[in-house]
């Protein structure tokens, strides 16, 4: 990054690119947890909810795409193996061992809310220290809200008895 670039972060960066790193992890299994999910759903509703967790993992995908041109932009470096992505991840993996729609949507849900809280956090972090992060955080949290509520409102749908 340049020199003003670095300038202006007033937060520890070392801290933050693990903050990121970590998020980036988060992402990378959000991401393959809705994609294959996707592919192995069955039961109520599973062309739309099929439809709806492939459009997730791509917006995942972007977030870790976000993320890493950020992390790179820091001067540091994404997460380079399968393993140190699972061990440095907050919210984990979920395997969608039950392929039930409802089932998927509530797993899905849960790992949503964990990103939420995740970005609440590193939004605090950098929160006037550091604009550029800041914005990209905002950015990413918003579709994390927008996702949860999605996933919501699809399983609210689904326990609408028919009339
Ligand atoms: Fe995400
Ligand atoms: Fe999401
Ligand atoms: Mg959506």
């Amino acid at each position: 990054m340049g020199t003003k670039g670095r300038e202006i972060v007033g937060v520890n960066v070392d801290e933050l690119l693990t903050l990121l790193n970590k998020a980036y992890a988060d992402e990378w299994l959000a991401y393959y947890q809705y994609w294959v999910g996707a592919k192995v759903a069955k039961g109520r509703m599973r062309g739309i909810i099929a439809k709806e967790l492939e459009e997730h993992a791509a917006e995942e995908l972007e977030h870790a795409e976000k993320l890493v041109e950020r992390m790179i932009q820091l001067g540091g470096s994404p997460l380079l193996t399968p393993e140190s992505i699972m061990k440095e991840s907050n919210c984990g993996y979920d395997a969608p061992t039950n392929p039930n729609t409802k089932a998927l949507l509530i797993q899905n849900i849960k790992g949503e809310q964990c990103a939420i809280e995740t970005y609440v956090k590193i939004l605090a972090f950098v929160k006037g220290k550091d604009p550029i992060t800041e914005k990209l955080i905002l950015e990413i949290l918003e579709d994390e809200v927008e996702h949860e509520e999605d996933l919501q409102a699809m399983l609210e749908d689904m326990e609408t008895p028919v009339k």
